[in-house]
């Protein structure tokens, strides 16, 4: 059983989520929602996102249905956003599409469509994000990175050359942004129990074996991960920033 964090410091937060209809971005637009923050969240799955929505409080509660990898739609979410709920103080860079080819196999137009869905759009989120964070004088961004970026993974070169660039644009944005107190943070899980990865590649058997090879020996769940965004996101991580930090059970 999950216990859900208690932070204070994120009622009447504005948080901004990309990819919050399902999987880990639910739960977290679930968690953030209950903290008392103002939620804002964009999905290319209406149907996902109505659902989650009809299961939500609709007070401080905004949605839109963007396509990430369209850059201008994507930077005039947030600026919608910002202007129905009155800023944005988080910025959670969730999206990610983590198709699996044989690298011999990837074309030009792969490639570009893989970091135009999985690094693209959290520089361009974060951009927006960062203008109204630096009025404000604070902020924090979330960038889901994934152990991926540090382990590898067979058949997945785009993407986990994506979630290594997005550990080097968390740096980067940490640096250029400190000093007008916006953090940025990545979070790296290892392989979490979402509906969908339930039901697709990994076979119980393989279930078992990941779970041997973790130090906790058990799954790692959606709450799991939004505790961890959580603790970003509010004040009593006030002085964490440029981190990469892996929640995975302990796969070492
Ligand atoms: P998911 O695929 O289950 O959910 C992603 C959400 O993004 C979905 O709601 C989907 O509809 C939405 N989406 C997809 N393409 C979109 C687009 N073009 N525009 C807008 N929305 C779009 O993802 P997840 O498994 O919950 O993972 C969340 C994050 O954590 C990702 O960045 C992923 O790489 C990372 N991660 C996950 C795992 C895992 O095991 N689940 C492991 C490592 C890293």
């Amino acid at each position: 059983m999950n216990t859900l964090a208690q932070y204070h410091s994120l009622s009447g937060k504005v948080i901004f989520i990309t990819g919050g209809a399902s999987g880990i971005g639910r739960a977290m637009v679930e968690s953030f929602t209950k903290q008392n923050a103002k939620v804002a969240f964009i999905d290319i799955d209406d149907d996902a996102a109505q659902a989650l929505i009809n299961n939500l409080p609709q007070a401080n509660l905004w949605y839109r249905q963007v396509d990430v990898t369209d850059s201008h739609a994507l930077q005039q979410s947030l600026v919608d956003a910002c202007a129905a709920l009155g800023s944005v103080n988080v910025l959670v860079n969730n999206v990610a599409n983590d198709r699996r080819q044989p690298s011999e196999d990837v074309t030009v137009q792969d490639w570009d469509q893989c970091l135009q869905i999985n690094l693209n759009p959290a520089f361009f989120a974060s951009q927006v994000a960062m203008s109204f964070m630096q009025r404000e004088g604070a902020g924090s961004i979330i960038n889901f990175s994934s152990i991926n970026a540090i382990m590898g993974q067979p058949q997945m070169a785009g993407y986990v050359t994506a979630k290594a660039g997005l550990i080097g644009m968390t740096k980067a944005l940490a640096r250029d942004y400190g000093e007008f107190g916006i953090r940025v943070n990545a979070i790296l899980p290892g392989w979490v129990a979402t509906d969908r990865q339930l039901a697709s590649w990994f076979t119980e058997a393989e279930q078992v074996k990941w779970m041997e090879a973790m130090a906790l020996k058990k799954l790692v769940s959606p709450e799991d991960v939004a505790n961890l965004a959580m603790f970003l996101a509010a004040d009593e991580s006030s002085m964490i920033t440029g981190q990469g930090i892996k929640i995975d059970g302990g796969r070492l």
